[in-house]
């Protein structure tokens, strides 16, 4: 953003120096999140103990939830850090489409962070202690749900295109790493690839990981990590299909 305001591409800076010691034009400068700056004035109004009062201890606070997906009524709402899921979907999104026993996985924070299963997140609480705690993440509170008409294979596939996509190519881990990996998962959606490629993508997914300018390489890897953590028999069953598919056409 600093960068385009310079009018130069829009290619994120290496860190440090951080924007507060050196940004736009060299000077130091604040960047917040809109939603940070939103809800000063209430803090200011109604008290700093007031706002720290909201949600579990080092998780305080409001949340703007973004919630998406196989709900009855997707919507955006702010509510109080540390809510159950369970809480947050029955209350403001009407419930999951089909009933609580027809979800599969939530994407809880955005596209970038790992899925968390439907047992482990129904009774979980939204923040960024207890998702951390999942292997995921609250990032931007965007809840994308999936129910159990979901490819999730294909899910995850085509959240790989979109950051290979997005890659600004400057680091060679994203920029060559976002599209190898999402060849990997194109091929894994028809089941078309051996076992150990699975491990191999886990191994790509970690060189990837905390190795590039910006977080999304990271945003690449972890969507890749969440899906082999939970759902490695999936990927296994489709070879194994696509294997005996393959063996019954050349009989
Ligand atoms: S991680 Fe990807 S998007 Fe970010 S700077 Fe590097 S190449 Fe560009």
């Amino acid at each position: 953003m600093l960068n385009s305001l310079e009018g130069k591409k829009g290619f994120p800076r290496l860190k440090p120096p951080f924007p507060a010691g050196a940004g736009l034009y060299g000077c130091p400068t604040t960047v917040n999140n809109v939603e940070s700056i939103a809800v000063v004035p209430t803090i200011l109004r109604r008290g700093a103990a007031w706002f720290a009062g909201i949600g579990r201890p080092k998780n305080e606070g409001t949340k703007l939830f973004q919630i998406s997906g196989h709900v009855n009524k997707p919507c955006v709402v702010e509510e109080a850090m540390s809510i159950p899921f369970r809480e947050l979907i029955d209350r403001h999104a009407g419930g999951i489409r089909g009933g609580w026993d027809n979800l599969l996985a939530v994407i809880p924070g955005g596209s970038s962070v790992p899925l968390v299963p439907a047992n482990e997140i129904i009774d979980a609480p939204m923040d960024f202690d207890a998702l951390r705690d999942l292997k995921s993440g609250l990032g931007t509170a965007a809840v994308i749900v999936m129910d159990k008409s979901t490819d999730v294979v294909k899910a995850i596939a085509r959240i790989s295109y979109f950051y290979k996509h997005e890659s600004c190519g400057q680091c060679t881990p994203c920029r060559e790493g976002t599209g190898w990996m999402w060849r990997v998962m194109e091929r894994l959606v028809e089941g078309n690839a051996e076992v150990e490629e699975i491990d191999m993508l886990w191994d790509v997914t970690k060189q990837v990981e905390g190795h590039t300018i910006c977080a999304l390489g990271d945003a690449a890897a972890w969507p890749i990590q969440g899906l082999i953590r939970h759902f490695r028999p999936e990927l296994e069953r489709r070879i194994a299909e696509n294997r005996s598919r393959t063996l019954e056409a050349a009989e």
